[in-house]
């Protein structure tokens, strides 16, 4: 019987497309690359939920295979840097965009988009992060590099979803205080639970506001959300603070003045996961490791079987699920 494996396919039809769940993908079917890996876990992103309900153009060739991160064991190498047996993890580099991705038993890729899985995390909990607990680090090492102090509060937007759920917990555990604004303010225990000193409705930032500037209060924030609520962001930044911004949910136009810029310092870093250098990858998932306990990791996380990604993706994209969704690829 040929060695066949299961893979979300997504394919074009009719000026729309598909996404059918393969069961009779071979190894010849994968694309170039020193290395093969037994998939054991994915995640739905908030780009994979684009990419599996069509609603975003993320798949860049076709047939294509979703799934912008996954962790797993090298089944076979013909790079020196990896071996058969070694557990690894993947993020970026166009993998369930233009290369196929980790929603899949099995991926191929070259070997330099690899980075060994830290011994921390077992390839589950590391889907428990994921492109948005990678991400949300990132955020947070931005807000530490410009120089936001310990003991500072740190506003987080969009704060229930992946990445605001792991940045509020790493936050916490590098001595921020961190606020959440959540649209959901059902969920303010379990941000509290995570680390937030205070839970914020979402109206709060999202409500039009006149003129350029507000009452000024926050020393840094991590906006996942864009638009409307990056703009009244802007204007309430304190003196001098530092907005990392790497999320649209809440849209892509940022309607702002210079002023927060020039009359305050208000300084605006872009958080970018996906061609982050190996050496930074290596530091990001390291710091992963010690600022994120297990716990934390189990009380934000699920984990859903294969045929459930359609299901999430469609609940992802309309904003009600609640931290991170890890895919059992075996499941
Ligand atoms: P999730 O869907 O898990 O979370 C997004 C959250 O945003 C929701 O849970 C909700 O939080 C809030 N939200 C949703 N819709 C709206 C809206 N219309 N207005 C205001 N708030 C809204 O997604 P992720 O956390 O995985 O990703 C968040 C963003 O970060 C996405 O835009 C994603 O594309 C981006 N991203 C960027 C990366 C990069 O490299 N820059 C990498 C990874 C993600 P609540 O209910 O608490 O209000």
């Amino acid at each position: 019987m040929a060695d066949t494996f299961r893979a979300w396919v997504i394919d074009r039809a009719d000026g729309g497309q598909t996404c059918r769940l393969r069961t009779d993908l071979t190894d010849a079917d994968l694309p170039a690359g020193d290395v093969l890996v037994d998939v054991q876990a994915s995640t739905v992103n908030y780009k994979d939920g684009l990419a599996v309900t069509g609603k975003g153009k993320i798949i860049r060739a076709f047939p294509g295979v979703p799934g912008i991160d996954f962790a797993g064991t090298v089944r076979a190498s013909t790079s020196e840097r990896f071996e058969p047996g070694d557990q690894v993890v993947l993020n970026g580099f166009g993998v369930g965009e233009s290369h196929w991705g980790g929603l899949a038993e099995r991926a191929r890729v070259p070997a330099e988009w690899l980075i060994t899985l830290p011994e921390a995390f077992t390839p589950m909990e590391a889907m428990a992060l994921g492109t948005a607990g990678y991400t949300a680090m990132l955020a947070v090492d931005e807000l530490e590099r410009a120089g936001v102090a310990q003991g500072a509060e740190v506003v987080v937007t969009g704060a229930a979803g992946g990445v605001g759920s792991v940045a509020i917990a790493l936050l916490r555990g590098a001595g921020f205080r961190p606020v959440a604004v959540t649209g959901r303010e059902t969920l303010a225990d379990y941000l509290r639970e995570l680390g937030a000193v205070e839970v914020l409705p979402r109206a709060t930032l999202s409500e039009p506001t006149k003129g350029p500037l507000a009452s000024a209060r926050w020393p840094g924030a991590i906006d996942t959300v864009g638009g409307a609520v990056l703009a009244n962001l802007l204007k309430t930044m304190a003196y001098e603070g530092t907005v990392a911004a790497c999320g649209l949910a809440g849209g892509v136009e940022v309607a702002t003045t210079v002023m927060p810029f020039i009359l305050r310092g208000v300084r605006l870093v872009g958080v970018e996961s996906v061609h982050q250098p190996l050496h930074r990858r290596e530091a990001i998932w390291q710091r992963l490791a010690e600022l994120m306990p297990s716990e934390r990791l189990a009380e934000m996380s699920r984990v859903v079987p294969m045929d459930e990604v359609p299901a999430v993706a469609e609940e992802l994209l309309a904003g009600r699920v609640r931290g991170r969704t890890v895919v059992d690829v075996k499941g």
